[in-house]
């Protein structure tokens, strides 16, 4: 007869056996790459960890195509502040449910991309220690200027500030965007290039319709104009 409970027991006791052992056996570490000096509080730069950026997006056994983290912004090609998308609308801000977006406008505008002048954001603070991965900033977003990052090493001993991601931190250009989420990058590409020849093919035709409506105008004026001089009375 077993002993009730017994499996609970001899899971913790596999636990424990498993936690004593990984101060003196490094081959208990659940993982090697959470490897931790002894006589530290908290896990330091030892061997693979913490991975950098670009180790990240090459371990493709935790970053895959389909992997979502925190937010980042997005830039176009060029210096990350002549091409930002984001125009600090404010709209993701108003709309994070745990509210942990932080933007103050700017004061001036920029041209970019050859686009007319638009306000940036001074400041674009994301706490991701309240963010919880939602995705809603992305999905109201009018300007595609959001969208998420795979990061997902971010941790760090500093609970407040190291956390607190800011603009600079944020952005990354549209080619990152493509080599992390390379489908969702190019649908998203192909929509934006087909609302932007919507839009010049509408704006086109407007001015078209507008100098065909002139040219009516002006024909019926100098026909009002022959009709009075024919007949003075
Ligand atoms: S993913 Fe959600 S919680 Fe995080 S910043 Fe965007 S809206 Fe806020
Ligand atoms: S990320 Fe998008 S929604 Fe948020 S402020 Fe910038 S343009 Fe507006």
């Amino acid at each position: 007869m077993s002993l009730l409970g017994g499996g609970i027991l001899k899971g913790m006791a596999v636990t424990l056996r498993n936690f004593v052992g990984s101060y003196f056996d490094r081959d208990r570490l659940t993982t090697n790459d959470y490897a931790w000096r002894a006589g530290d509080s908290l896990p330091q730069h030892a061997g693979e960890y913490p991975k950098e950026e670009g180790e990240q997006l090459r371990d493709t056994t935790t970053v895959n195509n389909y992997s979502r983290n925190f937010p980042m912004l997005l830039h176009d090609e060029g210096e990350p502040m002549d091409s930002i998308r984001c125009v600090a609308c404010q709209i993701c801000e108003r709309e994070c449910p745990p509210q942990c977006i932080y933007i103050e406008k700017s004061e001036d505008k920029k041209e970019r991309g050859g686009n007319k002048a638009q306000f940036y954001p001074a400041k674009f603070d994301i706490d991701v220690s309240v963010c919880m991965s939602c995705q809603i900033c992305v999905e109201v977003c009018p300007f595609d200027a959001i969208v998420m990052n795979s990061q997902f090493e971010l941790s760090t001993p500093d609970r407040f500030g190291g956390l607190l991601l800011r603009r600079d931190d944020l952005l990354k250009s549209n080619g990152y965007y493509h080599k992390i989420h390379p489908e969702e990058a190019a649908a998203r590409d192909q929509r934006m290039a087909e609302e932007k020849a919507a839009k010049e093919a509408k704006k086109k035709a407007a001015a078209e319709a507008a100098k065909k409506k002139a040219e009516e105008n002006a024909k019926a004026e100098a026909e009002a104009g022959n009709e009075k001089q024919e007949d003075p009375q």
